[in-house]
C-alpha cells in the first residue's frame, strides 16, 4: 500500500465511523458551564458577598483558596459574569477585570491589564510602576463606579514578586474620590497567607472561603453533566465515567484531571473509530496523560536540576549501590565541568534534590550511617528510559547522557 492509500483509509474510516464528540469545546479548561454541581453553596456565598455593588456600595474583599481543579476559577467567573449581566440590565456602573497572575507574570503586566479593562492605554514596558498606578487610580475615579479586580493564582505573583502591588491595591480606596474597588483573590496554595504582610492579609481576607476537593461521587456528577453536552448520545458508558471519577478522586479530587481523562479517552476512541468510550480507553488515557506530564516536567527543569537528575540517571545505569547525596554531588560537579557550568554548592544541590523529590522525579529516603550520621538514598522516581528519551533531545545533554563519570569507572556493582 502506498502512502496515499494509507491516508485514504484513515480519512474514510474517520468519516464513516460514528461520531464521538458532539462539542469538544465543552471539555476545555476555561469553559464555564451553565451549571456547577456541588458548588451551589460557594456560588451563593460569593453572590451574597458581591451583591452590595448593585447598590453602588463597595463589597468586601474576598480570598478564595483550594487545591487545583476544585472549581475556584469556574465559580468566580460564573458569579461575576452573572453580576455584570445584572448590572448591565439595570445600567449600573459595575465592572470587573479577571487577571490570571501566573500567566501575566509581573506586577507591571497585572496593572496594565487592570488599566486596559478601564480603557486606559499603557505601553507594554517602559513606565515606572508608580506612574502606571497613578493612571490606574485616575481611571478608577473616571469610571465612577465599582470595579472588581479578580486576581487568580495570586500566590504565583506574591511568591515571585512579593506583596507590594497587593498592598497598594488594598489601600487605593483611601485615595479615590469617586471610584471604589474590591479584590477577589484566588490561591491554589493553602499556605498562601504565610507570604503576606499582616496588613495586606487582614484587608484582603475580609471574607474567606475554602473550596474542598471533590470526592468520587461528586466528580461523577460533574462529569456526567459536562459529558451530556460534550459527547454524542450512547458513546460514554456509565462505568467509564465512574472510573474517571475514581481515578481523579484518588489523586486529590481534581475536576480538571477528571475532564482531561475523559477528553483524551474520547480522542483515543475517535482515532480507532470505536463506538463507545470504554474503561480501557480511560486507562490508556491515564497512562498517556501521566507520560505527557512527566515529559513536560523533565523538559522544563532548570539546567542544574537536569544535571542533578542526570547524575542519578548515570548512577542507575552503572547499576552501582552508590546513590547517596555525596555521590550525586560528585558526579554533578563533573557534569557541570563537562557542560561548562559552575557547580552550585552542595547545600543548594541538596535543596534541588528535595524539589525533584516533591515533583516525583526522584525518590529519596533518609538512612542512618551509624556513627557517620545520616544521609539520603536517592533513586529515580520515573523509568530510566523516559529520562533518556527526553534528555537525548536536549542539545546540552545528548552528549552527557553517554558520559561515564570518572568516579564510576570500574565502580560498577561495587
Ligand atoms: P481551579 O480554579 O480550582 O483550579 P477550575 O475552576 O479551573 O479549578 O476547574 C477545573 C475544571 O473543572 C474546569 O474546566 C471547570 O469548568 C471544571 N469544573 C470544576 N468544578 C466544576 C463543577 N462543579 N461543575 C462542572 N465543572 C466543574
Ligand atoms: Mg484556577
Amino acid at each position: 500500500m502506498n502512502d496515499s492509500s494509507v491516508l485514504e483509509g484513515v480519512f474514510d474510516r474517520f468519516l464513516n465511523s460514528a461520531r464521538v464528540f458532539k462539542d469538544r469545546e465543552m471539555l476545555r479548561h476555561d469553559y464555564v458551564p451553565e451549571n456547577l454541581p456541588h458548588r451551589t453553596e460557594q456560588i451563593q456565598l460569593l453572590g451574597e458577598i458581591v451583591a452590595p455593588v448593585l447598590k453602588g456600595v463597595r463589597c468586601s474583599n474576598i480570598l478564595i483558596y483550594g487545591k487545583t481543579g476544585t472549581g475556584k476559577t469556574a465559580a468566580a467567573k460564573y458569579v461575576l459574569n452573572k453580576l455584570s449581566q445584572k448590572a448591565q440590565e439595570w445600567r449600573l456602573p459595575v465592572r470587573f477585570c479577571y487577571v490570571n497572575c501566573r500567566w501575566v507574570g509581573t506586577e507591571y503586566r497585572v496593572l496594565s491589564a487592570l488599566c486596559g479593562a478601564l480603557g486606559i492605554e499603557v505601553p507594554f514596558t517602559g513606565l515606572a510602576l508608580g506612574e502606571v498606578f497613578d493612571r490606574f487610580r485616575k481611571g478608577l475615579d473616571a469610571h465612577n463606579g465599582v470595579f472588581i479586580v479578580v486576581l487568580d493564582e495570586i500566590d504565583a505573583l506574591v511568591k515571585a514578586h512579593g506583596d507590594t502591588l497587593l498592598y497598594e491595591l488594598t489601600r487605593v480606596n483611601e485615595v479615590l474620590h469617586f471610584g471604589r474597588t474590591a479584590i477577589v483573590g484566588i490561591s491554589n496554595d493553602l499556605r498562601f497567607k504565610d507570604f503576606l504582610d499582616p496588613r495586606v492579609l487582614s484587608s484582603l481576607s475580609e471574607e474567606e472561603t475554602v473550596f474542598r476537593p471533590y470526592d468520587a461521587a461528586e466528580l461523577r456528577d460533574i462529569l456526567l453533566d459536562r459529558a451530556k453536552s460534550a459527547f454524542c448520545d450512547e458513546v460514554l458508558s456509565e462505568s467509564a465515567v465512574s472510573l474517571c471519577a475514581a481515578l481523579a478522586a484518588a489523586e486529590h479530587g481534581d475536576a480538571r484531571r477528571a475532564l482531561d481523562l475523559l477528553r483524551v479517552a474520547g480522542e483515543l476512541a475517535e482515532r480507532e473509530s470505536a463506538e463507545t468510550i470504554t474503561e480501557e480507553h480511560i486507562r490508556r488515557a491515564e497512562r498517556r496523560i501521566e507520560h505527557d506530564r512527566v515529559v513536560e516536567a523533565l523538559e522544563n527543569l532548570p539546567a542544574h536540576s537536569k544535571l542533578v537528575l542526570l547524575g542519578v540517571y548515570l548512577l542507575a545505569k552503572a547499576n552501582t549501590a552508590r546513590a547517596i547525596t555525596g555521590d550525586i554531588y560528585e558526579i554533578y560537579c563533573e557534569l557541570c565541568n563537562q557542560a561548562g557550568l559552575t557547580p552550585l554548592t552542595q547545600r543548594r544541590v541538596s535543596s534541588l534534590i528535595n524539589e525533584l523529590d516533591v515533583i516525583g522525579l526522584l525518590n529519596t529516603r533518609v538512612v542512618s550511617m551509624g556513627r557517620h550520621g545520616r544521609t539520603k538514598k536517592i533513586r529515580l522516581g520515573v523509568p530510566r528510559g523516559m529520562i533518556g528519551s527526553v534528555f537525548i533531545n536536549d542539545e546540552r545533554l545528548e552528549r552527557l547522557i553517554k558520559y561515564t563519570p570518572r568516579c564510576l569507572i570500574g565502580a560498577a556493582n561495587s
